[in-house]
């Protein structure tokens, strides 16, 4: 009878995602029924979060006569035709999964002062009560709230969480071949990838590329810690475009031949018309894309794309824009140069990434035409890491001098740009992520950086439309926003490097309303 104690102790129904099919799933091992299912309505999209019923290790008999217990309901609902827009599942399995903990009751931050993401200055002393997943109350004068979790703050610095708005969350505790070739192991990594990035206070990426949809469902429904996730999906190239990782054995290609793994996992996906492009695009979107990105122009990462070379004809970006806005939302582009930023802006596209070969009439355009700019302060660190002698190295050499350059033309022409670090394939560097946004002194005071850094890269997220996976607002601190918030040990506003040390300056991380670190001595 080690049935009972067990489920007991389970306080609620674990939450995971149930198949879509109606019907019965009985497994068995040994004659004894490890799990059965039942599933009644088909009416739910596949990222909701679907309520299951789970009992342990229970004898044969004893699963199937709890089962009916659920199957005569269930199947009257399921055929009534008003529908519960739930699938209803019972599930008898030896595995447990730890349920998402929905944010209840509320935290009281006391005598805070505030960088709200968007004013250079902090606030006076303030109290800020986060009720479930939002910002409630923000107030100078005491906040009454009984039987909340109350943290003194102590005169320290609340502020948003950080954004990064070039994060690649799939390509970084992964070698390209695990990315490619073992996709299970790849997703693993990633997990545990992503509860640093967390703990590095980011509680918001814009995943620009890589198949990203499992972890981003996974970190939603509370199975693994990590940050929001506005993913684009497989990066959409073209035959040896920025992202087209395939060697000369996989040509040629038809159209409608087989894929290649990189394909398959959905890390990049190879377009040659816009034909083609339409139906990848659509297949990003069908898997919850909060954007899409197409690689314009040729890149430093991919062997056989030349940095001058503009990848997509125009038409073909067009046809992309058109799906994106069909689906409410935005094409970001990545391109360094002058030609592949011009063609993707007169194709409709709204953010261009990197641009750091462009021109200052370029740069102009940019303004004129309000385009965001996403940049990176790429470090030297990984320019090093490339093979001295290489392709790549050579077209690091190229690009890195633009950097700076690009940088003092945004400035100039207030362009709207977007801050990113664009981490491939280096856990170092991940643990980088804080540094590189401090790195962002050399051309802004810290309140810009971090102005950048929070409510600015939540603007360009909004642009994501109806497909923002996170409606509400993010990256402010004010009354109604979502709660992703920091206590910062230390003002960030005088010293910018407190934001590469997050062990020691994030004292407590907050995102929607849960609280994922509290170091604050009691
Ligand atoms: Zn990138």
């Amino acid at each position: 009878m080690t049935c009972c104690p067990r489920a007991a102790a389970e306080p609620r129904p674990a939450i995971v995602a149930a198949s879509r099919r109606r019907g019965w799933i009985v497994q068995r091992q040994n004659a004894k029924v490890v799990s059965a299912r039942v599933q009644i309505s088909r009416s739910l999209p596949s990222s909701h979060p679907q309520p299951m019923l789970r009992v342990h290790e229970m004898t044969g008999l004893r699963t199937y006569l709890l089962s009916l217990l659920f199957l005569v309901p269930a199947l009257l609902v399921g055929h009534s035709g008003v529908g519960l827009a739930h699938d209803y599942a019972i599930e008898v399995s030896g595995v447990e999964t730890e349920p998402p903990v929905a944010p209840t009751g509320s935290v009281l931050f006391e005598n805070v002062r505030i960088f709200d993401g968007k004013a250079s200055t902090l606030s006076p002393a303030s109290n800020v009560l986060v009720n479930g997943n939002l910002i409630e109350r923000i107030s100078t004068a005491p906040i009454e709230a009984a039987g909340a979790k109350v943290i003194a703050g102590g005169g320290r610095v609340l502020m948003p969480g950080l954004i990064d708005a070039h994060w690649h969350a799939m390509l970084i505790a992964s070698t390209p071949a695990e990315a490619m070739g073992d996709i299970g192991f790849a997703n693993l990594a990633a997990g545990d990838e992503a509860t640093h990035t967390l703990m590095r206070g980011f509680t918001t990426v814009r995943d620009v590329g890589g198949p990203v949809f499992g972890l981003k469902r996974a970190i939603d429904s509370g199975i693994v810690v990590g940050p929001r996730i506005y993913p684009s999906g497989a990066m959409i190239t073209v035959t040896s475009g920025h992202g087209d990782f395939r060697q000369f054995s996989d040509l040629p290609r038809t159209i409608g031949g087989p894929f290649t793994p990189m394909e398959r996992n959905g890390g990049s996906i190879v377009v040659d018309s816009p034909d083609e492009v339409r139906l990848r695009v659509r297949e990003q979107f069908m898997q919850g894309a909060a954007h899409v990105k197409l690689t314009a122009g040729g890149g430093v990462s991919s062997p056989f794309s030349p940095l001058d070379v503009t990848t997509f004809t125009e038409p073909e970006m067009r046809a992309a824009v058109e799906i994106a806005e069909n689906w409410g939302t935005y094409v970001i582009a990545h391109a360094f140069t002058t030609d592949a930023i011009k063609m993707a802006i007169a194709a409709g596209v709204k953010c261009i990434e990197h641009g750091f070969l462009m021109d200052e009439e370029t740069a102009k355009l940019i303004a004129e035409k309000d385009i965001w700019l996403s940049l990176q302060p790429l470090p030297e660190m990984m320019r090093l890491g490339l093979r001295e002698g290489s392709v790549e190295r050579a077209k690091a050499e190229e690009v890195w001098p633009g950097i700076g350059r690009t940088y003092e033309l945004a400035k100039k022409y207030k362009i709207k740009t977007a801050w990113g670090t664009d981490v491939l394939f280096s856990r170092d560097l991940a643990r980088q992520q804080g540094a590189i946004l401090a790195s962002l002194i050399r051309w802004y005071t810290p309140a810009e950086a971090l102005v950048m850094a929070t409510g600015t890269n939540a603007e360009l997220l909004t642009l994501s439309g109806k497909r923002n996976p996170y409606p509400g607002k993010l990256g402010v601190v004010e009354e109604g926003a979502l709660a992703d918030l920091l206590l910062v040990d230390g003002n960030p506003l005088e010293d910018l490097q407190l934001v590469a040390k997050p062990e020691t300056s994030f004292l407590v991380i907050m995102k929607d309303g849960r609280i994922f670190k509290d170091t604050l001595p009691n």
